[in-house]
């Protein structure tokens, strides 16, 4: 039977997949060191859990209002004014998702339309490399994703110069991600607040109807050189811009799925109804049980966010100076997010000790996993440089961290 043709051109999400076949294989009894998943080894915070299992006990089993109940959205957009500085959010502003992948796809649905035939599509700007599912997800809504590709050289960041010359009549949609995945790095204030100018220009004169949507999954998990900054802060764009959030990264919950989305103003308002009524027809509500834990997250658990934050912090410096010394490897400092994402395309077509003569990202990984062990995250799907990158994430104890590097020493090092 025939599938639509929608689902046949989505690519997999390769992020998705190497972890998966990496647990896989340590639930076989083989040991694996995984840097390939991007999600925090730590347990959800005991407080947190405990609300989960006083609101299941109280009976908070039934639906619920589809953006969320009102006392979880108004905590969230206390958190978007409080800590990000964004003005004009309140609960009827915010909308809760299954994780922030579903606020993403909310959202997009909601700005993109399929153009009709002979009628040029609507464009998505896509700072590269960047996550896997950002452009799949735009690419399904029918809109061309328009590449600005950066280089490790300069941090993965792209200028205000190179953000105006990809901006025509098109643009819909540029997608953020500081601290980015997979790059490690991000952007300080002052680097934001140009790109937001470029942005508040280009609105005023080609591009009317550009939107910036800001995926700040990684906030919390930055590592002091610059504090993390919300688009949405910008005066001159927060009508324009939405902010994407969830609690995977910060308070260690990838499975509870928990994200939300939120704008600002009227056009917010407007945006948060349309993503609600995709979501009632969609997934309706996220589980009842957690809005309480997300609400204790968010206010009680400040010292577990910190407590983190250092380890991960610690483990930056620790797999990037691992990193540094493997020779030909040409990587950033990391600075925000739990990756590091090393060009390795010096080691392309050279032969490995198996006997493998990985010429892309993709072999090398595959190589790397056969050979060594361990399970990295091939670049080419992140887009631009990313085919010359591999991404390895430091969301795992310090001990795997120096024993997968010691492996990818020896790896790259009897690379013939
Ligand atoms: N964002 C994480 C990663 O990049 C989780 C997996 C995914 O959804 O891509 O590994």
């Amino acid at each position: 039977m025939q599938l639509s043709r929608r689902v046949l051109s989505l690519k997999t999400s390769s992020t998705l997949a190497v972890t998966n076949r990496a647990k896989a294989l340590v639930r076989q009894g083989i040991d694996v060191i995984p840097f390939a998943a991007g999600e925090p080894d730590f347990d959800t915070p005991a407080v947190v859990k405990e609300a989960a299992i006083g609101a299941l006990r109280a009976g908070q089993t039934k639906y619920m209002p589809t953006a969320g109940d009102p006392e979880t959205r108004q905590v969230i957009a206390e958190k978007l004014d409080r800590e990000n500085a964004i003005s004009g959010v309140t609960a009827e502003h915010v909308v809760i998702t299954t994780g922030g992948k579903h606020a993403i796809y909310l959202v997009l649905q909601a700005l993109l339309d399929r153009p009709p035939a002979g009628e040029a599509a609507p464009e998505v700007l896509l700072p590269v490399p960047a996550w896997v599912s950002y452009d799949p997800i735009a690419r399904m809504c029918g809109a061309n994703v328009v590449e600005i590709p950066t280089e490790a050289r300069s941090g993965f960041k792209m200028t205000p110069e190179q953000l105006r010359g990809a901006i025509t009549a098109r643009a819909r949609v540029l997608v953020m991600n500081s601290p980015s995945n997979p790059c490690g790095t991000m952007y300080s204030p002052r680097e934001l607040k140009a790109l937001g100018a470029v942005v508040a220009d280009a609105a005023r004169t080609v591009a009317p109807d550009l939107v910036v949507v800001t995926d700040e999954i990684y906030e919390k998990i930055v590592y002091g050189e610059a504090p993390h900054f919300s688009m949405g802060a910008i005066p001159e764009i927060a009508e324009r811009t939405v902010t994407i959030n969830g609690l995977s990264k910060a308070f260690a919950m990838t499975g509870w799925r928990v994200g939300y989305l939120a704008g600002s103003g009227a056009w917010g308002l407007e945006l948060a109804r349309a993503a609600e009524k995709l979501q009632g027809q969609m997934t309706t509500n996220i589980t009842s049980f957690v809005y309480p834990a997300i609400r204790v997250a968010l206010t009680r658990c400040g010292d577990d966010v910190e407590r983190m934050r250092l380890a991960f912090k610690r483990r930056a410096e620790l797999i990037y100076g691992e990193v540094s010394k493997i020779p030909e490897l040409v990587c950033p400092r990391p600075t925000g997010a739990f990756y590091v994402f090393p060009d390795v395309s010096a080691y392309f077509g050279r032969t490995t000790a198996g006997g493998r003569a990985a010429r892309s990202a993709q072999e090398m990984a595959e190589a790397i996993l056969e050979e060594a062990r361990v399970a990295v995250v091939p670049g080419e799907d992140f887009g631009g440089c990313g085919r010359d990158h591999i991404r390895l994430s430091f969301a795992c104890a310090d001990e795997k961290i120096i024993e997968g590097m010691g492996r990818l020493r020896s790896f790259f090092g009897t690379c013939r």
